[in-house]
């Protein structure tokens, strides 16, 4: 659960270049603000292009601290709360000029998201923290649910009949086993409708890397560790999850 995966690394990697050429693009611009700050005389233009300079300088040091934070996580140091904190911040203010940065350097998106899911998880697994186990609440996309199965289990998983044919008989009996409520979800609206009506202290959310980052970025008061869904059919059908790092959590999170 701790170790980074190689597909990890690499997201993290460019999501640090990408970080660093952002640093680079604002202190330059920051630079050129200032020369024309010294060679302006109007007192109203002078105002103006002192409020854009701290905002550069403002977004420069959000960055900045991004950039620690992930320097951090690649040397598996422990993230300071207050520099997750900022580095969440920073990813709601920067998150879109990352995202279409990423499409100049012919990065995939998926690999910030990635980079910012693992930041998320390590903060959470340095905060030590323990839940009792009905505090906890699993959310799992429909797509986990086997195609072909005819079974309705977004009102209620136990009714599946555990034929084992896709993960969601893995989630039950981890259900059973550690008493968590296990919630299959069929989009983002309603998952945070039973996130409010259930009010977990913990959500374990199962999803693809999109989903989990609009999630994190929504629920920014709840402890939500994340964990990306395989695919090996393609986007939103049949989906998997690594039950062993679902039951690895549990254990890590519910107090004993
Ligand atoms: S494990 Fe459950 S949900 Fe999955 S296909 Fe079998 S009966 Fe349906």
């Amino acid at each position: 659960m701790n170790r980074m995966t190689n597909q990890e690394q690499k997201s993290l990697k460019k999501t640090m270049i990408l970080l660093l050429l952002l640093l680079v693009a604002l202190a330059t611009a920051i630079g050129v603000f200032v020369w024309i700050l010294a060679e302006e005389t109007l007192l109203g233009y002078r105002l103006i292009g002192v409020v854009l300079l701290a905002v550069l300088v403002a977004l420069s040091i959000i960055a900045l601290s991004g950039m620690v934070a992930f320097r951090r996580l690649w040397y598996n140091k422990p993230i300071p709360i207050w520099m997750f904190s900022m580095s969440h911040f920073f990813l709601r203010w920067l998150y879109p000029t990352l995202t279409h940065m990423s499409l100049w350097f012919n990065i995939d998106k998926d690999d910030i998201r990635r980079a910012y899911t693992r930041l998320n998880n390590q903060a959470l697994l340095n905060h030590k923290k323990r839940y009792n186990a009905d505090e906890v609440l699993i959310l799992t996309p429909h797509c986990l649910q086997q195609a072909a199965c005819g079974i309705k289990i977004t009102n209620d998983i136990t009714q599946c009949t555990e034929c084992g044919a896709c993960n969601i008989s893995g989630l039950l009996d981890l259900q059973r086993r550690y008493q968590v409520e296990v919630v299959v979800v069929t989009g983002g609206t309603l998952a945070r409708k039973r996130i409010q009506d259930m009010k977990p202290a913990l959500v374990i959310a199962i999803a693809c890397e999109r989903d989990l980052m609009s999630g994190l970025m929504d629920v920014r008061q709840l402890p939500v560790y994340a964990l990306t869904n395989e695919r090996p059919e393609g986007p939103c059908h049949n989906t998997r999850v690594n039950l062993l790092e679902v039951e690895q959590v549990l254990k890590r999170f519910i107090k004993r």
